[in-house]
């Protein structure tokens, strides 16, 4: 007899280990196994950039992250901060000083509470801004500093490039170890007997049960499941086909760098500093000129988007640096092994000197020991994420978290648990369903979400 469970977790990424973990504490009684066709967090969730943040241009996003983040802070207070979770913000900077547009995009986004959340800073003196010296999640400031003051901008950030006109600092924001959260959960789930099913899911039959077939090293095997969950971040359309169910997903390869800041150029105390503007990347007229001369190249000679972003990595007495720029919006098929640009360094660390013009110092010159990486966005139509029920009766998924699956794993995994259980749904609950697409053409890809 093969071996059978209440629910299958299909992927022990970040959002598979948050899924089960949610669900075992929800509905403690229930067998689970999860299955994954190789280690815990080694796909997409190993490439994170590990940041987080309640800044976004949507309600129901906002409260998506609100809950996932006080999720995240339960976790940390629970584990002595294991997760290594921080709260230095986000800062936007831009060269235009007129933020009206973005204060208006932000009002709406926060749905009413903004009277106390937003405060603008326009003088140097007396307005009561705080810098983040302090990298410590638990008291740091909430809401949104607008500053506007070139001098306070200046005093606050004096390494960010002097034609800074504006900031926005999200203050409920900052990184957090994603490996650390994945271990804390999958440490948790064994302590509970849940256990990890190796195979790669090859088909799935319904016939009042489903029947997974995995493949692994060592042969095919079978596993039988009352219900199941689809959390195979990249793969995750394609479990979903195993069903007959079409998601309306795409993938699309993003990339970054990490280096060793031997020149000591950005300031560990640093919040996630994200370029807002739009530009023209820093080559030569020469380098510019063999760019424009090729086809596959030519779009780096141009106006590049806004959203080159830059953080310390490895925390205040570390010396890495993380560079990031999501400009790629093409959809291509996934693999397991994803090709680089071999460009991309140059061009992110170009793009990112900008804002840190010290950054130059490392023109044509990255450390020997700069690591290139990079994964799938896995992205609907608007951006958000798909969770709860997937279409055939006792099928669920949490998939489709682009740019934002480590921030949003724990309130994703609890809002799966809930739909799974029966539980309350919060406000915004329903909004991450499969129906909000019920006749709209897939296969177009959200440009929002460039972090
Ligand atoms: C470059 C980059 C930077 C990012 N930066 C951030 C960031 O700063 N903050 C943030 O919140 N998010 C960030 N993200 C997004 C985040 O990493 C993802 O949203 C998240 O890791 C998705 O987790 P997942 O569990 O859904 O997918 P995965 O981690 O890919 O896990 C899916 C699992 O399913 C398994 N699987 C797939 N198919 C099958 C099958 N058929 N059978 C068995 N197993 C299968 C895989 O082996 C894998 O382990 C970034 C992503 C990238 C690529």
């Amino acid at each position: 007899m093969p071996p059978e469970v209440d629910v299958a977790v299909i992927g022990a990424g970040i959002a598979g280990l948050a899924t089960a973990y949610y669900l075992a504490r929800e509905a403690p009684s229930c067998s689970i196994a999860m299955v994954d066709a190789g280690e815990p967090m080694a796909f997409t969730s190993a490439q994170s950039g590990n940041n987080y943040r309640n800044w976004w241009p949507q309600p129901l996003m906002v409260g998506f992250m609100d809950r996932s983040i006080s999720l995240m802070e339960q976790i940390a207070q629970d584990t002595g901060n294991r997760i290594a979770l921080t709260r230095r913000g986000y800062v936007l900077a831009s060269r235009d000083a007129d933020i009206s547009m973005q204060h208006r995009q932000l009002v709406a986004s926060l749905d009413g509470r903004t009277a106390k959340d937003i405060r603008i800073h326009d003088r140097i003196e007396g307005t009561g801004y705080l810098p983040p010296i302090r990298p410590d999640w638990d008291g740091a400031p909430d809401g949104f500093d607008f500053l506007t003051d070139p001098a306070l901008i200046r005093r606050s950030f004096p390494s960010l490039a002097d034609d800074i006109r504006s900031i926005l600092h999200v203050r409920r924001a900052g990184d957090v170890s994603g490996q650390q959260l994945g271990q804390v959960m999958f440490e948790d789930l064994r302590a509970r007997g849940v256990n990890l099913v190796r195979g790669k899911v090859r088909a799935i039959d319904q016939c009042r049960r489903f029947t997974l077939t995995l493949e692994a090293a060592d042969g095919r095997s079978t596993l039988v499941a009352e219900r199941l969950v689809n959390v195979a971040g990249p793969f995750a359309a394609e479990v979903a086909a195993m069903l007959g169910v079409s998601l309306p997903l795409a993938n699309v390869l993003q990339q970054k760098v990490a280096f060793p800041d031997t020149a000591r150029i950005i300031p560990r105390e640093l919040p996630f500093t994200i370029d807002m503007d739009s530009q023209m990347i820093d080559w030569t007229e020469e380098e510019r000129a063999i760019l424009r001369a090729d086809p596959e190249a030519a779009r780096f000679a141009g106006m590049m988007p806004g959203a080159v972003h830059c953080r310390p990595e490895g925390g205040d007495a570390g010396n890495w640096v993380k560079l990031g720029w999501a400009y790629n919006i093409e959809p291509t098929a996934a693999d397991w092994h994803p090709t680089l640009d071999p460009r991309f360094p140059e061009i992110v660390l170009r793009g990112a000197a900008r804002l840190h013009p010290a950054l130059k110092a490392y023109y044509g010159k990255l450390p020997r020991q700069t690591h290139h990486y990079g994964g799938w966005y896995t992205k609907t139509l608007d951006n958000w994420p798909l969770i709860g029920p997937m279409g055939p009766e006792g099928a669920f998924m949490v998939c489709g978290l682009s740019g934002h699956g480590t921030m949003g794993a724990c309130a994703g995994g609890e809002l799966v648990a809930a739909w799974m259980t029966g539980g309350n749904l919060p406000d915004w609950g329903q909004g991450f369903s499969l129906s909000r697409f019920n006749g709209q053409e897939p296969g177009r890809v959200a440009e929002e979400g460039l972090l």
